[in-house]
């Protein structure tokens, strides 16, 4: 069997309601979709989280020449050979994006051809069901009665839908960011729990200080305080709260998490299976981060493909400790207007009561809608 096309597919769909996170104003959901067809008639699919045209022109002027005719099985060597063609110009960022969505796509590929789930194939499963939080309860009103009064409204609805945990967006200035954590905390009452989220938007003066005012709200975790960079601001901070300290969807490879874990910077290490080098190497990570004794709980911001990939690798994440009480991993579930995320999958990944559901199908489990990726195409 041989690699016949890949495709890059940039999607882009408009918001009829903005919202914020400490860096911008969020009008639009964009995505990239890469597809890789082969001889055998069976086609794989793909998630790349990034900037999408920018992912587009690496795969398809550099990935794809060396795909076409190779065949679709050999996934290490292929990891190995695209990571390696662009390695001295590209150990982060934009070509691990795409590779990653690369790699996705070859998993589901393999799943397909050997008629069985990416998780399967991956020696799983551990677990067929996952906890899902809501990420959600981002800034929708820069007045702050009006934005409390629609987020207390949404964190209810969460409640409602069945959700036992939830994120919020802070980095807008302590004042605002402690208003907001103490309202959240009284709307959901003390048997949810709570996360917060700085997108990298403080430093470590003002992370710390954040941190600390944030203790009696029982915080389940404090996500990117500072810069992906500063991986030793993050071992500090740690040192500095008892609020645990969550990171990496801006890190990239098992290079990068090797001196995250080794510097035990992170409580909780969240890389992306569509941006840190795909399914392969989420993998290798997941092990590492099991050796180091740190909890890994996927980042997950894309399309419905990329949703799916996250399930298939939640589904063999290991249980760090032997016990009744073991922690176990939990979904990041993308709650935010999204026209297409799960529009684009004939049938949706399931999540009912805050639960989801691993998708049993062969490869990633999901099949997509041509009529919708074509209608939000814009390459
Ligand atoms: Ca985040």
């Amino acid at each position: 069997m041989k690699i016949t096309a890949v495709r890059a597919h940039v999607l882009e769909a408009p918001i009829a309601d903005r919202f914020a996170f400490s860096q911008t104003w969020v009008d639009r959901r964009v995505g990239l979709v890469v597809e890789i067809e082969t001889d055998a008639g069976i086609t794989g699919w793909g998630d790349g989280y990034g900037p999408p045209w920018a992912l587009a022109t690496v795969i398809e002027r550099y990935y794809a020449p060396r795909l076409i005719g190779r065949s679709p099985l050999a996934g290490d060597a292929l990891w190995e050979e695209l990571y390696n063609g662009l390695r001295d110009h590209g150990q982060r960022g934009v070509p691990v994006q795409a590779l990653s969505a690369i790699d996705i796509a070859l998993w589901d590929l393999r799943g397909k051809v050997l008629g069985v789930p990416v998780h399967v194939l991956m020696g799983g499963p551990i677990r067929s069901t996952v906890r899902a939080y809501a990420t959600g309860l981002y800034r929708r009103s820069d007045d702050r009665a009006e934005n409390h009064r629609l987020l207390a409204d949404e964190a209810r609805g969460y409640i409602d839908a069945g959700f036992t945990a939830m994120k919020t967006k802070v980095g807008f200035g302590f004042d605002d960011d402690i208003a907001l954590v103490e309202m959240l905390r009284r709307s959901i009452g003390d048997g949810i729990e709570l996360f917060v989220d700085a997108n990298h938007g403080c430093d470590r003066v003002q992370a710390t200080r954040l941190a600390r005012a944030m203790e009696p709200f029982d915080i389940g975790w404090f996500e990117e305080p500072v810069e992906p960079e500063d991986v030793e601001g993050y071992a500090e901070l740690r040192t500095r709260t008892s609020i645990p300290i969550a990171g990496g969807e801006c890190s990239f490879t098992r290079h990068d998490f090797r001196r995250i874990l080794e510097m035990r910077a992170m409580d909780v290490i969240q890389p992306d299976t569509a941006s840190c080098g795909g399914l392969t190497e989420a993998k290798r990570i997941a092990d590492m981060a099991w050796a180091h004794g740190t909890r890994y709980n996927p980042h997950v911001w894309g399309t419905g493909i990329g949703l799916a990939a996250a399930m298939q690798l939640l589904a063999v994440l290991p249980t760090t400790v032997p016990a009744f009480g073991a922690h176990q991993p939990l979904l990041e579930y993308d709650s935010t207007p999204h026209p297409f995320r799960q529009d684009l999958l004939v049938e949706p990944v399931l999540v009912e009561d805050g639960i989801a559901h691993v998708p049993d199908g062969p490869g990633l489990g999901v099949e997509i809608r041509r009529d919708v990726l074509d209608r939000w195409r814009v390459n």
